[in-house]
């Protein structure tokens, strides 16, 4: 049991290292309902996690999750205690409900594309969270995100959950990306995290700006090629212009005056 239970855990850290760039140490995030259920379970976190996932584990808690341990008094006084052996991290924001403080974190620690497809996992301050809980609103929120591994306790061991539907599918695309030629891979790494973006770039690069604009200085030129109404227009009014003009030269001194008197009557006639 014991040594299925670890094969499985060799195995599915191997998913999130292979397609997700994260490798140890391994940062955690732990919340108060995790560490009562660890004193319930009589499971050290600190010593059974490096053994369960086979690498260096950093624990990590909020402002936010050890402020409510505070809250709740002797009930998690057990929790605050084990808690406040990890690293803190500090929140900036006002005191919030810890599953949506630690939710905030696992956003911001996720991967994107370019670091997922170089395996290199995160720069900076990002941080490739574990989340460790017991909470189920928080489970399933973190669920919702690609790349979030999740721990909780059952028989009395932590475990590991298989990955999501979503951390699949997202494995597969970016598998698919690795497989790319490589100059279109640094494309891809020179986008942001979505997949979709990458395609809207290229319509833009290969689309129609600079031809279009061409056509459009092209085409008032070439008149008469493949001619719109607005040039029809355009070009009847020209007629009729030219035509008078030649009508009027044509005629007789005596005839134009006789039809300008033609005229002058009849707009002062009708008055
Ligand atoms: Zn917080």
């Amino acid at each position: 049991m014991k040594h299925k239970r670890q094969k499985n855990a060799k195995r599915l850290v191997k998913f999130y290292a292979h397609n997700f760039g994260i490798t140890a140490p391994y940062n955690v995030l732990v919340d108060g309902t995790f560490a009562k259920q660890a004193l319930i379970n009589k499971i050290n976190i600190q010593e059974q996690l490096p053994k369960y996932l086979e690498g260096e584990v950093k624990l990590h808690t909020t402002t936010c999750g050890l402020y409510e341990c505070e809250q709740m008094g002797s009930l998690f006084y057990g929790p605050l205690k084990v808690l406040r052996q990890y690293k803190e991290l500090k929140c900036s924001h006002q005191p919030m409900n810890p599953v949506d403080c630690l939710f905030k974190q696992l956003k911001k620690g996720r991967p994107n594309t370019a670091q997922a497809l170089a395996g290199t996992g995160f720069k900076g301050r990002r941080m490739n969270f574990f989340i460790a809980t017991h909470d189920p609103t928080l489970s399933r929120k973190a669920r919702t995100l690609a790349g979030v591994p999740l721990l909780f306790i059952a028989n009395n061991a932590i475990c590991l959950e298989k990955p999501t539907d979503k951390s699949k599918a997202r494995a597969k695309k970016l598998l698919n990306e690795k497989l790319l030629p490589s100059h279109e891979r640094e494309k891809l790494k020179e986008g942001s995290a979505d997949e979709e973006e990458p395609k809207k770039k290229k319509k833009k690069i290969k689309g129609p700006n600079p031809l279009s604009c061409k056509k459009k200085k092209k085409t008032p030129a070439l008149h008469g090629v493949q001619h719109s109404e607005i040039s029809d227009g355009a070009k009847k009014r020209a007629r009729k212009r030219r035509r008078r003009g030649k009508d009027e030269a044509d005629l007789p001194d005596e005839e134009k005056q006789r039809l300008m008197k033609l005229v002058l009557e009849e707009a002062w006639g009708g008055s």
